[in-house]
């Protein structure tokens, strides 16, 4: 049995146990999880079909793509290919009836535009649609040892762009500069990008998702380097934390905690301990050491085909770990008007339920580049 035939076992259970008949996935992790196609997805509809009972999935494809969906590498073999002038929806209707798709429960993956999904509603009016997302994810939660391969080799090569990232580091330099660095490194290793790096200096580093911006790095800033790089679908995803040229003892001190968070986080991870219990352990350090009000968000959150995907280590989430499944540790300290220490690895759950952490060791002190 072949590495598609297999996840498709698993997803006729996850639908029978989340009520779904049918299918319809816009292009994106679960696509690209069920049949190995993958495309960034575009205003034109190009679906994959999962159809009630045993009938063969299909795909429904603009023409100019027809060519790259035939060579899916699960090997669906049918596509139904429209083009520009006669538009998608007709093709979607007919196929909605061929299939009986109308009258059941159809699960829309949870990233379709609203634009496919409210016109699906008017061509089904009778089928009942679902967010697929519970089911689609939870087939995900645990990697194969392929799969933690793929997470190891994005882990070695977003530790890679380290070195050059820390030397872009210097007083004049902008941010949008330093995030190059990552993106050229990208580019000569033969990789995409999980994400826009995020580089926050002085004041933006305070901002959590500060977006990258032509602001100058200053001597003294402390800056938030976080950034990944994805191998073959699968994302890597680090944060770093340094100062330029000199640190002051509040920065060297609130980095100190961070640090210890992070250790808590990931040790933290033992058997029959959930999300929950990794985020309070993280949470216990900084809120201890009188920073609580300025850790503003979760722990951490499950990361491989999707740079954010469950497990969530996040207060409430008490469902225990499981072998396999890979999440990022990554407790933050944000002060508001001066700088932000946020640090992060990617770790893994261990058959023995404990975690592996995937990444480079991280500082304890604050490196000073
Ligand atoms: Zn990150
Ligand atoms: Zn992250």
């Amino acid at each position: 049995m072949n590495l598609y035939e297999k996840r498709l076992g698993h997803l006729r259970t996850a639908m029978q146990e989340n009520g779904l008949d049918a299918l319809i996935l816009t292009p994106g992790a679960p696509m690209r999880y069920l049949t190995g196609f993958s495309e960034a997805g575009f205003e034109r509809l190009l679906a994959l079909i999962v159809p009630p009972g045993d009938r063969p999935w299909l795909f429904l494809a603009p023409a100019l793509n027809a060519d790259q969906v035939r060579r899916n590498p699960a090997g669906v073999s049918e596509v139904r290919v429209w083009d520009d002038g006669a538009g998608w929806e007709r093709l979607l209707g007919e196929v909605g009836k061929d299939l009986r798709l109308d009258t059941g429960t159809i699960g829309l993956d949870d990233d379709m535009p609203a634009r496919f999904s409210l016109k699906i509603a008017e061509l089904m009016p009778t089928a009942r649609l679902k967010l697929a997302g519970p089911a689609l994810s939870a087939l995900r939660l645990c990697k194969d040892s392929a799969e933690l391969d793929a997470m190891q080799r994005a882990a070695d090569a977003t530790d890679a762009l380290i070195p050059a990232l820390l030397a872009a580091c210097r007083p004049g330099a902008t941010e949008l500069e330093v995030a190059l660095t990552v993106r050229s490194g990208l580019a000569q290793a033969g990789h995409e990008a999980s994400f826009d790096p995020i580089i926050g200096a002085g004041a933006n580093g305070a901002l959590p998702h500060h977006h990258t911006d032509r602001s100058r790095l200053h001597r003294g800033d402390v800056a938030i380097l976080d950034f990944g790089a994805k191998v073959d679908g699968y994302c890597g995803d680090i944060t770093r934390t340094v100062a330029l040229g000199e640190a002051s003892d509040e920065a060297c001190r609130v980095y100190e905690i961070v640090y210890r968070a992070y250790r808590a986080g990931v040790d933290a991870v033992r058997p029959g301990a959930s999300g929950h219990d990794v985020d309070a352990a993280a949470r216990r350090v900084i809120a201890d050491a009188g920073y609580g009000e300025f850790f503003v968000h979760r722990t951490g959150h499950g990361i491989g085909l999707d740079d954010h995907e469950p497990p969530y280590m996040v207060a409430g989430n008490h469902v225990p770990l499981q072998p396999g499944q890979c999440f990022s540790v990554e407790p933050g300290i944000y002060l508001p008007g001066k700088f932000g220490v946020r640090l992060e690895n990617i770790v893994t759950v261990r058959e023995d339920g404990t975690a592996r952490v995937l990444n480079q060791e991280i500082p304890a002190e604050l490196p000073v580049v």
